[in-house]
């Protein structure tokens, strides 16, 4: 062991006396260091300690696949890490040299040695994967001796020499932080190297002699020394922490955090720290290195998928530094190579039972698996890899449902280009297709102004030469993205998946000039904010716009396309009828016309859960009427106008039964307060005035009087019902008036309808409204002599109707839990005036997620539970339901599941997906 090393070693010895008790107090393991190779200690379940990475090496390695020895630094290591000031238990020092040392003895080299150096790789892992967004550093070990003994035992000081100035520039980067400072400048250490090549004159760094790699050696440990003032280390120990406490560091970089949002992944889980003893791709020309799926990630299509670079390292694949060639070419190169990969995507995907992502190392024609994880996939590939491996009999049904992401349904279902529009757009390039579906937007040359032009709401296709991590957010924000450089499993093409954008990459026509701001595929020359089209299904490009067109399930949906004609309908068909067989919640769907409940109900929707008569107001010449509604200066006035409306209310809910064929109908009555409805500027003002018949001053004044400083927490909801009942009896009155023509004749049906009073946090509110809907449907049947179905409930949306269920389950024959206006009132924050603080709000990791988007269950939630139980108490057959925007959300799905709701009601869009998530919630939690 060197001073340094021993120094180090120390002063943590130290720090760790004050603070092992707090750790013994959170009785965390005392082992913290998990071998793979000869002896494996860790196994794929031990993902939450090993991270994804780890545990799935030391599978890898229990079952005969050849993967390098190491070991891995457990994920409880990088909570007390964070816990004690970037510190680390006394005995890890110790477990560390330990397990290095067995790596010594299987291999026969040393760690530091001159003659037989060991080289290792210090690599990231989480429990999930977050690829590309923490931190790995290869060949570490080499320093200016150890280089000179790698040089010798391999034969190949090239090699030694390459190995080494890969060390220096990962290592410069990620541990001693020499990284560009602005997105406009290169990575300091590619500049030097891409500096280098053109003054050679050379192609690629293969073609860099040693004595080339000795200078950039030399170079690049002076830019480190200008930049950091102090000297790349040369001991290996100070290496390896060094580059330890980098990887557990990159758990809080700012892209890791990001990536954390947006899945949902909790801060407390931390990453785990592999190191393995190095392999090498870059040893020659009968070496190499690849990724590769064992089917195609993209449309999910059952063949070898991936690529590879000959004498190569690991990252350059990935980075897009050469283009590598697809996968199938390596049986031509490197046969025996071939086949012994292909032997091992056999037997990775029977193991695992799932489609895996691997990446792979040839040194000197042997073959090493340096990794293995399940595959992200499109949406699209996820369905079609669950469906088809159901069908080969890889996984149970119920295995298949919860493997596909409920989201991902969405992806069958976006619109494609107008095939028309599509045959007259001009094509000006192709790339490799990494990302189906179809985009259009103009073009964005940075993340940053892909970022800006959204924010003004114009689409962007976000155009580069290569994506990184730090594009992430631009990522996001683009309908889709095109690369000129890289592959299939570019960083472009593995996020543009995991996000479900459209995305092509490779292609290579294109060249994009940051400078200048154009993109120029052939003679055609396009600038920033021009647009283009991609289509990530065909990889083809097009200049300018394109129109879009329904998907194909759409078509048959709507009986536009057979069903035998469409492979993409068969799997849409397959997956929602498993869903629909393990499925206890029922789906609904929150729907205002008849286009839209036809619509729903095409997608599988079983009733309306919420329809907003509002909305039925702004329409044409109704919305006139309702302004005299609303200025009426007393009753006699006001219920004039409401005699105008009702037979347009009437024909409206004639509609939506019919459309809805005989499923339950929820309606509720007038919601939002009185002045929406009223013009904002003047110059309408007074043509209603005029078309009305009053003075200008009088519109004025009616506006002045509904002013409310805070109309959220206003007259609205079922205030406005109780001081002007009439509004409340006319709604009931078009309502029955409505069911009562429907429910007779030739081709009635038969109705269940079901009244819903919004805003109600008192017994006694709802009994009022209770009240007049029971006078008029007894009045409107006996007119008619039909009897109509019908239940009056409410919605559950401010706290105190929560807490009080159980009175207020007297009135109800149903609860609705309205959780946006409940998340509202819960959080007192209003949904529209979140932009102030959201951003520092993600960023600090404050909402694990908008608490709009996913239902806030430890808070709200809590709520919707004792209204539950309450509710319950009083009425144990009450029907209880979720109206809210979460209704859509697959994470808020599985509460409402496991609160014994009886369905969810969201937009008509998303009916499928919360279909297959109420399925997944089921068996999850059976
Ligand atoms: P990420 O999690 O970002 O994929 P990895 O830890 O997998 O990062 O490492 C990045 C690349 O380095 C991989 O492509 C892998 O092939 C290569 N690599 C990692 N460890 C070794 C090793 N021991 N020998 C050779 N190559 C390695
Ligand atoms: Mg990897
Ligand atoms: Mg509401």
């Amino acid at each position: 062991m060197s001073k340094t090393t021993k120094a180090v070693v120390k002063k943590q010895a130290k720090t760790k006396a004050s603070t092992t008790k707090r750790t013994a107090n959170k009785s965390v393991s005392t082992n913290f260091v998990y071998a793979f190779g000869k002896k494996t200690d860790g196994n794929a379940t031990m993902r939450d300690l090993l991270g994804g990475k780890g545990a799935n090496l030391a599978e890898m390695a229990s079952i005969g696949l050849p993967v390098p020895p190491g070991f891995t630094i457990s994920t409880e290591v990088c909570g007390y890490y964070y816990d004690n000031g970037k510190t680390y238990p006394a005995s890890l020092s110790k477990s560390v040299l330990k397990a290095i040392k067995q790596i010594e003895s299987q291999l026969g080299k040393s760690f530091g040695g001159r003659s037989n150096p060991l080289l290792v790789s210090v690599r990231s892992g989480a429990r999930d994967s977050m690829p590309g967004m923490m931190d790995t550093i290869l060949n570490l070990g080499l320093n200016d001796v150890t280089v000179e003994g790698l040089a010798e035992i391999s034969g190949n000081s090239r090699f030694a020499w390459d190995c080494y100035r890969r060390f220096i520039q990962m290592y410069g980067d990620v541990v001693m932080g020499v990284q560009a400072r602005s997105e406009e400048e290169e990575e300091p250490f590619h500049e030097i190297l891409e500096k280098m090549k053109r003054k050679l004159k050379v192609e690629t760094d293969s073609d860099l002699s040693t004595e080339n790699l000795k200078a950039l050696v030399d170079q690049y440990k002076s830019l480190i020394r200008k930049r950091t003032r102090s000297a790349f280390p040369q001991d290996v120990f100070e290496q390896l922490w060094g580059a330890t406490s980098a990887v557990f560091s990159s758990w809080r970089n700012e892209r890791a955090i990001l990536y954390r949002q947006q899945y949902a992944i909790p801060a407390e889980w931390g990453t785990a720290v592999n190191i393995q003893a190095m392999v090498f791709g870059n040893a020659g020309d009968d070496s190499a290195t690849g990724v590769a799926f064992t089917r195609d990630p993209a449309n999910g299509e059952k063949v070898f998928y991936g690529e590879y670079l000959i004498n190569a390292q690991g990252e350059d694949v990935v980075a897009g530094v050469r283009t590598p060639n697809a996968i199938a070419k390596l049986a031509d190169e490197l046969p025996q190579s071939y086949r012994d990969l292909e032997k091992v995507r056999n037997k990775l995907e029977k193991h695992f039972k799932d489609m895996q992502d691997f990446e792979f190392t040839i040194e000197g024609g042997r073959l090493f698996i340096l990794q293995t994880r399940n595959g992200k996939r499109t949406g699209l590939a996820a369905v079609r890899i669950a469906v088809e491996m159901q069908r080969e009999r890889l996984m149970s049904q119920e295995t298949a449902l919860l493997k596909i992401p409920a989201e991902s349904i969405d992806s069958l279902l976006v619109p494609v280009f107008d095939p028309k529009a599509l045959k007259a757009a001009p094509i000006i390039g192709k790339g490799l297709p990494a990302g189906p579906g179809a985009a259009t937007g103009r073009i964005a040359f940075t993340a940053a102004t892909a970022e800006a032009e959204t924010r003004k709401g114009n689409k962007v296709v976000l155009c580069r030469n290569e994506t990184s991590p730090d594009d992430l957010k631009g990522m996001l924000h683009s309908q889709g993205i095109l690369t000129s450089r890289g592959g299939v499993s570019s960083h472009a093409a593995l996020v543009a998946r995991q996000l479900g954008k459209v995305c092509i990459c490779g292609a290579s026509e294109v060249v994009i000039n940051y400078d200048k701001k154009t993109l120029t595929a052939g003679k055609v020359v396009l600038k920033e904010g021009d647009y283009i089209s991609i289509d990530g299904s065909t990889g083809l490009i097009y200049k300018g716009m394109i129109e879009s067109a329904d998907s194909e399930v759409k078509r048959v949906l709507e009986g536009g396309l057979k069903a035998n004609k469409s492979y993409t309908y068969e799997l849409f068909q397959t997956v929602m009828s498993w869903a629909d067989k393990h499925r206890t919640l029922n789906v609904r769907t929150n729907a205002d016309t008849p286009a839209m409940a036809k619509q729903a109900v095409a997608f599988g929707a079983e009733g309306i859960g919420l329809c907003r008569t509002e909305h039925m107001f702004f329409d044409g010449e109704r919305i006139d009427i309702m302004r005299q509604m609303i200025l009426a200066a007393d009753e006699v006035q006001r219920r004039s106008a409401l005699k105008k409306l009702l037979p347009f209310q009437k024909k409206d809910f004639v509609g939506l039964f019919k459309a809805m064929e005989g499923r339950p109908v929820t309606i509720r009555l007038l919601d939002p307060p009185l002045h929406e409805f009223l013009p904002h500027d003047d110059v309408v003002r007074r043509q209603l005035a005029e078309k009305l018949g009053v003075p200008f001053d009088f519109v004025i004044d009616r506006i002045k009087a509904l002013h409310e400083e805070n109309p959220m927490l206003g007259c609205r909801g079922c205030r406005l019902g109780i001081i002007y009942p009439e509004i409340t009896e006319m709604q009931a009155r078009a309502l029955f008036e409505a069911a009562a023509q429907v429910s007779k004749g030739k081709k009635a049906i038969k109705i269940k309808a079901e009244i819903m009073i919004p805003l109600v946090g008192f017994r006694a509110e709802l009994a009022d409204q209770l009240a007049i809907v029971h006078r008029v449907a007894a009045e409107v049947m006996k007119k008619h002599k039909v009897k109509i179905d019908y239940l009056v409930g409410t919605m559950i949306e401010v706290p105190r109707a929560a807490i009080t269920a159980d009175e207020i389950a007297h009135e109800a024959d149903f609860f609705s839990f309205g959780t946006n206006d409940l998340t509202q009132t819960t959080l007192g924050l209003s949904r529209d005036d979140m932009g102030l603080f959201y951003d520092q709000y993600q960023s600090k990791e404050i909402y694990n997620q908008n608490p709009f988007a996913s239902l806030d269950q430890t808070g709200v939630g809590k709520l919707v539970e004792l209204a539950v139980e309450r509710g319950r108490q009083t009425k144990p057959n009450i029907k209880l339901g979720i109206c809210g925007e979460h209704a859509g959300d697959p994470m808020s799905i599985d509460f409402c599941h496991r609160t014994g709701l009886n369905y969810v009601s969201c937009s008509p869009p998303r009916v499928p997906i919360a279909r297959l998530a109420a399925a997944q919630a089921r068996l999850r939690n059976k």
